[in-house]
């Protein structure tokens, strides 16, 4: 996520200038909810002065540009059409472990899947299709001698969406207009609706660290996962498809096929199913 802060700075201007019809920048979909004003402003401080990605953009520039378009009053159905996005449904006729969740594409209104518990002793849900999948998975992992901990599964469109608009609440008493503080928390929380966590279809795992990427936990998923159907579907050199930044501990069941498939060729679901 670091090395696309100032990424993020660029494409909020050209999104306020334009009026971007898809997504309006990369997205971080772990969001934690601002305590505060002051926590939120922090974190996005630590973010962007640890940037090391060579850049010509100027943060500070663009952090000060004053939006070109504020008035967008048209009303599509989504919540937040009113600062540009307006992702479709998603076709929900294709098998469950294809179903399509990126910025472009939502969960149908008021879905919710059926739920179960991912593994004994831990309170992370998952659609009971994925279940079985994630269970052998762990067990598998476990005589290994590694322990892929549920850290979040399944979260409802009602809690993601209580998080989204805490944010634009913080980011407009920070003074900014609702169009730039929904857009603002846009980068933040992935748009409600839009998250594979609504599905029940991805599970966080050990960890919400990219230094996740250092451990044995990480390794042993990077090689078996496919096995049991799951991709780690943020890869950090896919960010321009998938828009959301790398998370080496966001895995998403696709079914071991596609899975193995995805795998072997480097691609990514939205690589895998054309669009
Ligand atoms: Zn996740």
């Amino acid at each position: 996520m670091k090395r696309f802060s100032k990424t993020i700075c660029a494409v909020l201007v050209l999104s306020l200038a334009f009026t971007l019809a898809g997504c309006n920048g990369i997205v971080i979909g772990e969001p934690t909810p601002p305590t505060s004003a002051t926590t939120t402003e922090s974190t996005t401080q630590t973010t962007t002065t640890s940037t090391t990605t060579a850049s010509t953009e100027k943060p500070s520039a663009a952090a000060t540009k004053k939006p070109t378009t504020t008035t967008t009053t048209a009303v599509q159905g989504y919540p937040y059409a009113y600062a540009g996005f307006d992702p479709i449904e998603t076709d929900m006729s294709v098998p469950f472990n294809l179903i399509l969740l990126n910025c472009d594409h939502r969960l149908p209104d008021g879905y919710v899947p059926k739920l179960k518990t991912a593994v004994d002793g831990y309170a992370a849900t998952l659609d009971y299709r994925v279940v079985p999948f994630y269970r052998q998975m762990y067990d598998a992992a476990l005589l290994d001698g590694i322990t892929l901990v549920p850290v979040s599964g399944y979260r409802s469109f009602a809690r993601q969406k209580r998080n989204f608009e805490n944010y634009i609440d913080t980011y407009k008493k920070q003074g900014m207009s609702k169009v730039d503080a929904t857009i603002k928390a846009s980068q933040i929380v992935l748009l409600p609706g839009t998250s594979e966590h609504n599905a029940g279809l991805a599970m966080d795992i050990c960890s919400l660290e990219v230094s996740f990427e250092n451990t044995k936990e990480f390794r042993w998923l990077d090689a078996h996962a496919h096995e049991y159907g799951f991709i780690m579907r943020y890869p950090k050199d896919k960010t321009h498809i998938t828009k959301i930044t790398y998370e080496p501990w966001h895995y998403r069941y696709v079914g071991v096929e596609v899975a193995t498939e995805l795998k072997k060729s480097g691609m990514v679901l939205e690589e895998y199913l054309g669009v």
